[in-house]
């Protein structure tokens, strides 16, 4: 018999046991001799999970008495090895197998053979389903298929309680009661409290049985149809520029979408009985349970994006489209989330949204920075976190000691509010900073200006009084908009920015977009070609290639700001020449506006950020091109160490206070002087006061940073004797201690300097 023949047997005895009015129990033991029977099996038990542990819930084929008797902890025995590896296992002799583990009572010492797999809820295992025979024999591949499908449709059966007594308590996703603490790793400083919120919000299963398998066939189809509408439609938006050539789609995505085995999957999973939702689901299970057996980074990276598409698919045929974002956020929210987009993010109430815990992210990744401005808290690396918490838990966030805290008791709530009112209080000192010039103690007027990429920022020009804005992220505009904003679009904002800062400088930064801001509708040949897309085609080097794109954002820059002057940056600028060729896309725009006589800039300066470690190498030929470099530590870092920023496993790795970045940094800063060139820092090591000291010892003047940094850093400042500073830097610079973080601190902490 086949897969699907032999699961569609037990799916239809199955129902017939669901639609009889006996109880719950007695239910479940039909479940079992009806899955012995139809898998010619001696014994089949249902283990389930309660209090932590897993029970043997219903057998046939095993001493009856150890029935809610016989129970042992996750990771166990063979049972528990299921659960806890959320594994099948399928052995001919299961004494042979390591974590065999004989349970007298049971009366299974006759049972050679033994197969098992997990009964899995929202990817945990609550309970296992195995099959034992006296005779030693591997299971078929079709009957673990069976047993498969059979266990997901326990799952759901149970989690609907139609399979066990309202009083009986497993360990389901909503049954998290306890309070439990979280670490992680600080992305975004802050506090907060609310309610957890997935940003992919589960799809409810409503029905796993299906009444109608060719109605479910004619499902699965149609959502097909529509997933691959929606990837080709991503490769068809008109892109930029004269050639009027069209963006691909991104291959993978495609291939997934257009690959024959897994619609055949899926519809074998319909055959066996199992509704489209249900069956998408069941395939997904299996894939999943695949990838833990397989160590391969680079698969697992093709899985995410086919486990993507399958929450795709899953959300078209139920009809269950969006994120929390389109969903809209009713109260107080904290959103939990594996990884995020940038765009993503920005598609959230501002109001509502008043943290973020990732399972991933990292300290410079592009949605992290984008928090940073929206002044949202996010704890990254909180490993498991998806599994431990479930929707709507109330969830306290501290950001500032790296935790977050599930289900808190009203102790530990009372405690928190405590010091939510001290961090009101410090900041209420820093808007008492807001009109006080940043001059150190010797003397010297430090430059404290913020990044900013939204108009909604602007408004922290006034909020911080800082002294302008030092870098502009023109992309983000890019990032939000689900098509290539048209010219006018940017112009409106760049204008809306100007008017916004009056008389303080902007500094706008040309679109970084490619690496991890990706943009869809932009190239899908950027991630797919890029092994390596932060080093890849991105930033000024997309920018120069799809020139139309540069043209028109430069028309946009120089129209807005007409009668006034305008600061241009570039990114990832990596030799003079593209420096040049994009000033010259600009200064040919100034022409084309100047002969149609066109109210025109008073004065336009360029400048370039310094993120790519070779323009270091060549400061001689590009400083008197220029008026201000800008050093981007963010991505610089990454050059200078091959770390990737966004690689949630080298995000603590190296440090901003290495002597290798300092030395690098301060030979930046030695090579401009005596030159009429502004240097400055806009990565986020600038924003951190301990890293902000280090900075202003090697000659930094000049600190573009992230609005709710302006407070403490303008503190630090005030705090500060250069000269002290820079003499101990250059001493430590010359000979690094062990520790140059320590030992900075130390030296602040003498001094009174508040650092952290
Ligand atoms: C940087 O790289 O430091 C920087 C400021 O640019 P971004 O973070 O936008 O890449
Ligand atoms: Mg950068």
């Amino acid at each position: 018999m086949s897969a699907a023949a032999s699961a569609r047997q037990i799916l239809t005895r199955l129902h017939e046991i669901m639609a009889g009015r006996t109880h719950a129990q007695h239910k479940l033991d039909r479940v079992v001799e009806v899955i012995a029977d139809s898998l010619n099996s001696e014994v089949c038990s249902i283990y389930l999970l309660r209090e932590g542990a897993l029970e043997l819930f219903a057998t046939q084929g095993l001493n009856p008495a150890a029935v809610h008797v016989t129970r042992m902890a996750v990771g166990e025995g063979l049972t528990g090895t299921i659960a806890k590896n959320i594994e099948t296992l399928n052995l001919a002799e299961a004494k042979a197998h390591p974590d065999f583990l004989y349970r007298p009572e049971t009366g299974e010492e006759k049972f050679h053979s033994f197969a098992g797999v997990p009964i899995v809820y929202r990817e945990r295992a609550v309970g296992v389903l195995c099959v034992q025979h006296v005779e030693p024999r591997r299971y078929e591949e079709v009957e673990i298929e069976a047993l498969q499908t059979t266990a997901m449709i326990l799952s759901e059966l149970i989690a609907h309680k139609e399979l066990v007594d309202d009083e009986e308590t497993i360990t389901f996703g909503e049954a998290h009661t306890e309070t439990e603490v979280i670490e992680g790793l600080t992305l975004v400083k802050g506090l907060a409290a609310g309610q957890a919120v997935f940003h992919q919000p589960r799809i409810e299963i409503d029905q796993v049985v299906a009444e109608d398998i060719e109605a479910e066939r004619q499902r699965v189809y149609r959502a097909f149809d529509k997933m691959r509408e929606q990837i080709d439609a991503l490769g068809k938006e008109p892109e930029f520029g004269k050639g009027g050539e069209h963006v691909e789609v991104l291959e993978t995505y495609k291939m997934f979408a257009y690959d024959e085995g897994w619609s055949r999957r899926i519809n074998e999973a319909i055959d066996s009985g199992l509704t489209a939702e249900a069956a998408i689901e069941r395939v997904q299970q299996r894939t999943r349970m695949r990838m833990r057996e397989i160590d391969d980074p680079l698969l697992q990276d093709r899985m995410h994006d086919l486990e993507d598409l399958s929450n795709r698919l899953l959300r078209i045929v139920s009809g269950q489209l969006g994120t929390a974002a389109t969903q809209g956020l009713r109260r107080d929210s904290i959103l939990i989330a594996r990884n995020l987009g940038p765009a993503e993010l920005l598609e959230y109430d501002r109001r509502r949204l008043k943290g973020v815990v990732l399972e991933e992210g990292s300290l410079t990744a592009h949605v992290v920075i984008v928090a940073r401005a929206m002044g949202i808290p996010v704890l990254g690396r909180a490993s498991g976190v998806r599994a431990r918490v479930s929707e709507g838990d109330e969830i306290l966030l501290d950001a500032d000691r790296g935790t977050v805290t599930l289900r808190p008791g009203q102790q530990l709530l009372d405690a928190f509010e405590t010091r939510f009112a001290k961090n009101r209080e410090r900041q209420a000192t820093y808007a008492e900073l807001r009109d006080v010039e940043p001059f150190t103690r010797d003397g010297t007027r430090i430059t404290v200006m913020i990044n900013a990429g939204l108009r909604d920022d602007m408004s922290m020009l006034q909020l911080t009084g800082a002294d302008g804005v030092g870098l502009f992220r023109t992309e983000f505009q890019f990032l939000v908009s689900a098509t290539l904003p048209a010219r006018d679009r940017q112009l409106r904002l760049y204008r809306d920015v100007l008017d916004a800062a009056g008389d303080k400088p902007v500094i706008f930064r040309t679109v970084d977009i490619g690496g991890d801001k990706a943009v869809p509708y932009l190239n899908s040949q950027v991630a797919e070609r890029d092994e390596n897309p932060a080093m890849g085609w991105r930033a000024l080097r997309l920018s120069l290639d799809r020139e139309g794109l540069l043209k028109a954002q430069a028309r946009a820059l120089l129209e807005a700001a007409a009668g006034r002057s305008l600061s241009v940056m570039f990114p990832m600028v990596s030799e003079p020449w593209e420096f040049d060729a994009a000033k010259k896309v600009f200064e040919d725009q100034l022409e084309f506006l100047r002969a149609r006589r066109k109210l025109l800039p008073e004065a336009v300066e360029y400048g370039c950020m310094l993120e790519v470690p070779s323009l270091a190498e060549v400061l001689d030929l590009l400083i008197p091109r220029i008026s201000f470099i800008s050093v981007g530590t963010n991505d610089l870092t990454q050059f200078l160490f091959a770390a990737d920023r966004a690689n949630p496993l080298l995000a603590e790795r190296y440090d901003w206070l290495s002597p290798a970045i300092l030395r690098f940094l301060q030979r930046v800063s030695q090579a401009t002087v005596g030159h009429p060139v502004r240097l400055g820092v806009c990565g986020e090591m600038g924003g951190r006061r301990l890293e902000a000291l280090a900075l202003l010892g090697i000659g930094y003047r000049r600190l573009s940073i992230t609005p709710v940094a302006v407070g403490p850093i303008k503190e630090l400042v005030r705090k500060v004797d250069l000269g002290e500073i820079g003499a101990q830097m250059n001493q430590w610079l010359l000979s690094p201690p062990a520790d140059l973080r320590a030992e900075l601190k130390r030296w602040a902490e003498q001094r009174d300097i508040e650092v952290d």
